[in-house]
């Protein structure tokens, strides 16, 4: 079977119309990829469009306040992706402004893995180097019957030679766009569509039935239950108090109330006696009362995060608190984001 030719020959006539397969400015094609991991296309359309819009070059985002790139990003996930592409901005600011153009250089960018340089060098370079997706293991595995798991070393290898092997060496950055486009409007990880499929003569996970067990992938994660309990300070003058969260820890860089961290759910005795609670309110008086008796339940891929939201109203004024106002300008992670729309009815 003539592989690349049968993929390209599909993807002329089903491709999707999208922005950054109308250039090969390495810029946009990177803000593409790295908004586009782990987030599907319906979603990370407006946040390109809105990245292209407020920085579009390079320049302009590597000056751009942390802040507001993390404003830009919230809701997308996967903040440090923003954080790194940001860090890769000035990097390549310092250097010149030399946007890297060989697959080699791209991996020395902050955040930029095998998969996101061969996807620059390859679409705006045409340099011959394979991508590897999840859409290109599935499509892979499926038509070729490898049950290799594709998340040990052993199966990344073999199925980066295939994908290698496979390549349209005259034609790299088509070739690449089509695989993965192939795996995500034909080959989709639920019912592929085999019927139109033009590989189905030859596709061994359709003629041995064992498409529901390709691609394999060994289950590692363990995931972890933390129970966050916010506690939403609510000052005379209706002001509150906000941190902002490390670099180091998950939601690096956003803003959230200040919270305790348990080993389950808290009673208010429990919680008005905690040392983060007494740090918070100071000596002031106060009154608290849980805004959600249940947890609200956010998954993240090795963590399930558990959160209460506490109000306590203080009779005294907290220096460093802010308005809602201010809050609302901040960059903050969805479990804030949802319980600040609900609970101020935010827009
Ligand atoms: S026949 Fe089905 S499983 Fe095989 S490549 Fe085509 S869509 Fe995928």
């Amino acid at each position: 079977m003539d592989f690349s030719r049968q993929l390209i020959d599909w993807y002329v006539v089903n491709k999707r119309e999208l922005p950054w397969r109308d250039t090969q400015n390495p810029y946009f094609i990177w803000l593409s990829e790295v908004i586009l991991q782990q987030t599907r296309v319906k979603q990370g359309l407006p946040y390109y469009k809105s990245f292209v819009k407020n920085y579009p070059t390079v320049q302009e985002l590597a000056a751009a306040p942390q802040d507001d790139v993390l404003k830009l990003w919230q809701g997308l996930g996967y903040y440090s992706r923003a954080t790194n592409l940001q860090a890769a901005a000035v990097q390549i600011v310092d250097n010149d402004l030399k946007f890297p153009n060989t697959y080699k250089e791209l991996l020395t960018l902050k955040g930029v893995g095998d998969y996101t340089a061969a996807a620059i060098a390859s679409f705006a370079f045409n340099e011959a180097v394979a991508v590897v997706d999840g859409n290109v293991y599935r499509v892979l595995s499926r038509i070729y019957g490898i049950a290799t798991p594709i998340n040990v070393p052993a199966g990344v290898r073999e199925f980066k030679e295939l994908a290698s092997k496979l390549l349209n060496k005259k034609d790299p950055a088509t070739h690449n766009q089509a695989i993965m486009e192939f795996g995500a409007m034909q080959c989709m990880p639920k019912n592929p569509d085999c019927d139109t499929c033009p590989f189905q003569k030859d596709c061994v996970a359709f003629n041995e039935g064992r498409i529901a067990e390709l691609p394999v992938k060994i289950k590692k994660t363990k995931v972890k239950s933390l129970f966050h309990h916010y506690i939403v300070i609510q000052t005379p003058s209706k002001k509150l108090l906000f941190n902002q969260r490390d670099n180091s820890s998950i939601w690096a860089g956003l803003f959230e109330f200040p919270y305790i961290d348990a080993s389950g759910g808290l009673l208010p005795v429990e919680l008005t006696e905690h040392e983060v609670f007494k740090d918070v309110v100071g000596g002031s008086r106060f009154r608290e009362s849980v805004y959600n008796q249940e947890p609200i339940i956010h998954k993240l891929s090795h963590r399930k995060i558990h959160a209460y939201f506490w109000i306590v109203e203080v009779e005294d004024e907290i220096n460093g608190a802010i308005t809602i106002e201010e809050a609302q300008e901040r960059p903050v992670h969805v479990l804030m984001e949802r319980f600040m729309k609900d609970f101020w009815q935010l827009k």
